[in-house]
């Protein structure tokens, strides 16, 4: 049986977990502060705790679980990390690299079981989720590798936007950002971070009352319950005006503006009659949202989806601007290595299954 990682525990788990065995609070803090400010890999380097502490953490954990399998780079600098769990499951990370500072996208599950008909990940239905300790473990995984290069680099963004619906593995989720947002540790602001929901409506109201703090997004990708079943099974059970009210919640007990992911297919929910829609539907929340439009990643297994023609884009955001609806278009980054938010299921990966 392999051990979890000690990445999982917040700093108050770990704090408890050590006093149960009789070490003091400090104990926890210079354990912390090796494993996020000084990045060693092995407790044996812990130098200046003792030794007791030491081997009892080493008796129940380890440190990082998720091993490299291979790496791609794009021409624009985006790093695929293809990682291997210790069960064997593969999952993907992408470094992105941007004006603002350097953004990763982490997995939460291993497949998806939303299975939206246009995505990758949902493919492969979901067989678990990740552990805080994965999710965490992916991150210092990419700050390692920029410690390594010796640039003095730091991962400043996180997007939650890899393989799984992060709202199906919420504690998960939750405790994974407590403890990337922690000040002791990897101090990545709440403000940084953006996890993305397919819109598990509950869930967005259990996230709001958490006050968790960082960025909420929501794919939404069609303007009415007709389309949007149609792309999303998931509005079946869950419809839009659902989906709204907890938007809306959230809105009303956050100052933050929600992203409204719009995936643009050609000919399905590009047309400018979607877009005045789409203006409506959000007519009330106007200043509360941006919508972003995201150039689809054509997927070999959903050939009937395209992506747009450059003319659509173009018409489409026009019409929601003169709407006055906040509106921006997502850049894409490492196209050339299938790096993509959302597109993340390597050729390994298929291979494997
Ligand atoms: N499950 C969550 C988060 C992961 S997907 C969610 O669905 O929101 C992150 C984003 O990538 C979502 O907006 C998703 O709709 C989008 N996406 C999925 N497949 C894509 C593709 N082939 N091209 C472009 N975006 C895609
Ligand atoms: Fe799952 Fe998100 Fe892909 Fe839908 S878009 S199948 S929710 S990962």
């Amino acid at each position: 049986m392999s051990k979890p990682s000690i990445y999982g525990l917040t700093f108050e788990q770990l704090t408890a977990w050590l006093a149960e065995r009789g070490h003091k609070k400090s104990r926890a803090l210079a354990v912390w502060d090796w494993l996020y400010r000084k990045r060693v890999t092995s407790f044996g380097e812990m130098t200046d705790v003792h030794a007791s502490c030491l081997e009892l953490l080493a008796e129940h954990y380890d440190i990082q679980t998720l091993s490299e399998h291979t790496k791609q780079e794009s021409a624009d600098g985006t790093i695929k990390f293809l990682l291997k769990l210790t069960d064997g499951n593969l999952i993907e990370t992408v470094l992105m690299r941007h004006k603002f500072g350097l953004s990763v996208c982490v997995t939460t599950q291993v497949g998806c079981n939303i299975g939206c008909s246009f995505c990758a990940s949902g493919l492969l239905a979901k067989s678990r989720d990740l552990t805080a300790g994965e999710i965490v473990g992916q991150i210092m995984k990419v700050q390692l590798h920029l410690d390594a290069i010796g640039n003095e680099e730091r991962v400043s963004h996180i997007v939650v936007m890899g393989i799984g619906e992060p709202f199906d593995n919420f504690e998960n989720m939750i405790d994974f950002l407590d403890v990337v947002k922690d000040h002791k540790g990897l101090a990545i602001g709440a403000r940084h971070i953006t996890v993305s929901t397919s819109g598990l409506a509950s869930k967005i109201r259990e996230f709001t009352d958490r006050n968790v703090g960082v960025n909420l997004a929501v794919s939404l990708h069609a303007p009415n319950n007709e389309l949007r079943t149609r792309i999303m099974k998931i509005n079946r059970a869950i419809p839009i005006e659902e989906l709204m009210e907890s938007i809306d919640y959230y809105l009303s007990k956050n100052k933050r503006r929600v992203t409204l992911e719009y995936i643009l297919l050609r000919d399905v929910n590009d047309q400018r009659e979607h877009a005045l829609e789409l203006a409506e539907l959000i007519s009330d929340r106007r200043q509360q949202v941006n919508v972003n439009l995201i150039p689809y990643n054509p997927v070999d297994e959903h050939s009937q989806y395209q992506r747009s023609e450059q003319e659509s884009i173009r018409v489409f955001y026009d019409t929601l601007k003169k709407q006055e609806v906040s509106v921006s278009v997502r850049l894409e980054h490492g196209t050339d290595i299938d790096a993509a938010c959302g597109q993340l299921r390597s050729k390994q990966i298929k291979a494997s299954v």
